[in-house]
């Protein structure tokens, strides 16, 4: 093989591989502009030697394959991606191609969001199916998944004969957060970007675990429409927009180049401000009768290309490595990292989630490291160089025992992170204190982590229950903490003994116990003596608990420890048991519910007294202050009314799932 050649087949295998992780598994390898840099590099070789260029090549083909897990749909229209522009003269030179052929130079501008592409199918204005993009020809069925997003219409406002419309599936930055955060404490792997989370999320054999994800979805392009004719994408946008449709609010008429140009250097600017994460700029061509001049090339349409935001990347260098040891004992390193400024703020710390992953990047103390934002939020380093090695780096390894009370630290079957299994643990014990006060536990106003801190330090606290036994002069002594706010926190504490027990249940952060299974536990255990006593076949009888839940709960109640701050909790008078659910007490109490149309698998009688068995309401018509509508096959004007009013509007499946998460 000649030099190009053997250059040519490296890149393409190495592309290929990178690709697999990518779209198949959701776990890229590589940073999207490191992938980017080797297609480039592919792109100049093969524009060098045209000869070499085979159907199969990467630059040729669209991005992933569908999963043979899930049933496929052929794409009538197929599912194109899109050239890439790099910088202002790529820009420049896509628009003076454009213009060869086209009459106008009108273009709009939207915003390139970083997330997955889903093709959706309508048939007399209800949703029928909904495909990922694949391998751009045939995509995965994921229509029950799609069902389970609520920005998504199930029905259109008219009965348009057909309509099939493309769009992204996202997932909001802080739900990116959110799961990432419950995964780790979890010990499971994290997602690396929202993008990956949302594939992720959405090709699910299982539509209840997408449904469990807040995903959203902006739609922006109509692939096929029947008796409607529309001829530019202004006039595409606003009519997807009246069919109900979520259309992208920052989408711009740009009349030539100047303008395309200010509004990618605007939003490369705005970007960390908006709640979901984007990439780039699609840049359009307005005129459909212009697009058609153009037409497609086997990878993209000609009449369209999508800036790319320069990668938002710094090096730096890694100073030390802290140990940090969690509620629930994972003891997780965190980079201590010479001071940069990264995507808007400075950066001097950075989780390295797990050790697994410091041994595969291989980063060492010493390192200069490549950082960026993880969903534009979380700092991150992206991989070292180690051809920039001094030799006095540090390779980094777990402790053998934990950094704060000096136990040896274990690692569960199966997961990625290491434990420290002592309960007592000083740093465990801050932890789990700042999540026993919170929001969704016991929701003790005022106790804040620098307070936690001050009452660990100064051992006024060593384990949970001694909260109860605090007093106003002890808190007063406290940095930041005067007569008044002690004698507040005081109070706090003193109200937080009345919470439901489901509370006190999440409050105690047994593992895989998050705050709704604790509201399913305390429907069936409704007293502390009963958790203590419970079995695992009990358990795993009640229909949302798996075997692993099951081990956990009755591993915690087991422990003499846990069994001591219980008994400590009731001494201190905290309520320990759940009111049995009566009227008014029930999940859906307070919430109205109005049924249309035909459901398929129970009658609307059914289906109401499933909801009013649950404490909610059923009403005939619709009003602002209706929660639910529930259509069905062939609604009547209360779908019109409910659109109308912006309500949340649940199909069958969406209805069942509501139900079932809150029997
Ligand atoms: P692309 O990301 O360059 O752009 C095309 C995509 O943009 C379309 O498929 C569509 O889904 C999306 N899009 C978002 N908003 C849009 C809008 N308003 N209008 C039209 N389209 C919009 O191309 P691609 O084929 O989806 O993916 C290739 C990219 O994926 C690479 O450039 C790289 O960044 C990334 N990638 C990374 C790795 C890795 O290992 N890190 C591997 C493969 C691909």
């Amino acid at each position: 093989m000649s030099q190009p050649e053997v250059q040519i087949s490296r890149l393409r295998e190495d592309i290929q591989n990178y690709d697999y992780y990518y779209y198949i598994m959701d776990e890229p390898l590589i940073s999207d502009s490191e992938y980017d840099q080797l297609m480039q590099e592919l792109i100049r070789l093969e524009k060098l030697h045209p000869q070499l260029i085979t159907s199969d090549s990467p630059t040729q083909r669209v991005g992933g394959r569908p999963l043979p897990k899930f049933n496929s749909i052929q794409h009538r229209q197929p599912l194109l991606s899109l050239e890439n522009a790099f910088n202002e003269g790529d820009l420049k030179e896509f628009h003076r191609r454009v213009g060869r052929l086209s009459a106008s130079a009108d273009y709009i501008t939207e915003l390139k969001i970083d997330g997955v592409s889903v093709a959706l199918v309508y048939e007399h204005g209800v949703l029928i199916n909904a495909a990922t993009r694949g391998d751009g020809l045939t995509g995965e069925d994921i229509t029950a998944n799609i069902r389970t997003i609520k920005t998504l219409p199930l029905r259109l406002r008219q009965p348009i004969p057909r309509l099939e419309v493309r769009g992204e599936v996202y997932m909001p930055k802080s739900e990116f957060v959110r799961l990432n955060q419950e995964k780790e404490e979890k010990g499971e792997r994290i997602f690396a970007n929202p993008r990956n989370a949302a594939a992720g999320s959405l090709r699910q054999l299982n539509a209840a675990i997408t449904a469990s994800r807040a995903l959203s979805a902006f739609i922006y392009d109509i692939l096929y429409i029947e008796g409607t004719a529309l001829n530019t994408q202004q006039e595409a946008l606003e009519f997807l927009r009246e069919q109900g449709f979520p259309v992208n609010r920052e989408a711009r008429f740009c009349a030539g180049i100047d303008e395309i140009l200010a509004y990618c250097t605007e939003y490369n600017d705005l970007r960390h401000e908006l709640p979901y994460e984007i990439d780039g700029v699609v840049i359009k061509l307005n005129q459909f009768a212009d697009r058609e001049k153009l037409g497609f090339t086997a990878k993209s349409p000609r009449w369209a290309i999508a800036y790319k935001f320069p990668a938002e990347e710094k090096e730096t260098r890694l100073l030390d490595v802290a140990i940090n040891v969690g509620r629930t004992g994972i003891i997780a390193p965190t980079a201590i990292l010479e001071p940069v400024s990264l995507a808007g703020t400075t950066v001097s710390r950075a989780s390295l989630h797990n050790f697994d992953l410091v041994r595969d990047k291989d980063i060492r103390i010493g390192d200069i490291v490549l950082m960026h934002k993880a969903g534009d939020i979380i700092p991150e380093v992206i991989k070292s160089f180690p051809e920039k090695r001094t030799g006095n780096e540090i390779i980094i390894v777990p402790p053998t025992n934990c950094p704060s009370c000096n136990s040896p630290v274990m690692r569960p079957d199966g997961e990625v992170a290491w434990r420290c299994e002592n309960i007592n643990c000083p740093a465990r014990l801050k932890e789990s204190l700042i999540f026993f006060a919170s929001r969704t536990a016991m929701d003790i106003d005022g106790l804040g982590p620098a307070i936690i801190d001050q009452l660990v330090e100064k051992g006024l606290v060593t384990k949970i229950e001694d909260l109860y036994q605090l007093k106003v002069e002890q808190l007063q002594t406290l940095e930041r903490s005067g007569e008044k706010s002690a004698a507040n926190i005081i109070k706090a504490i003193d109200n937080s003994k009345n919470r439901p027990l489901s509370r006190l249940i999440t409050a105690l952060g047994i593992r895989h116990v998050g705050a709704k299974t604790a509201r399913i536990l305390t429907a069936h255990l409704s007293t502390i003596e009963e958790f203590l006593s419970v079995q695992e076949e009990y358990l795993i009888n009640i229909p949302e608990v798996g075997t692993k839940m099951a081990e956990s709960i009755v591993s915690f109640f087991a422990q003499p420890r846990n069994r001591e701050t219980i008994d400590g909790l009731i001494a201190a008078g905290v309520n320990t048991a759940e009111e049995r659910v009566v009227e008014g007490k029930k999940p859906l109490a307070g919430r109205t519910l109005v049924l249309t149309g035909t459901l398929s698998t129970l009658t609307r009688q059914e289906a109401g007294e499933k909801f009013e068995a649950l404490g909610g309401k059923v009403s005939s018509s619709v009003s602002k202050k209706t929660d639910y509508v529930v259509v069905g096959e062939d609604p009547g004007s209360k779908y019109d009314k409910a659109v109308e009013l912006g309500l949340t509007i649940l199909d069958e499946t969406q209805f069942l799932e509501l139900i079932k998460g809150e029997e």
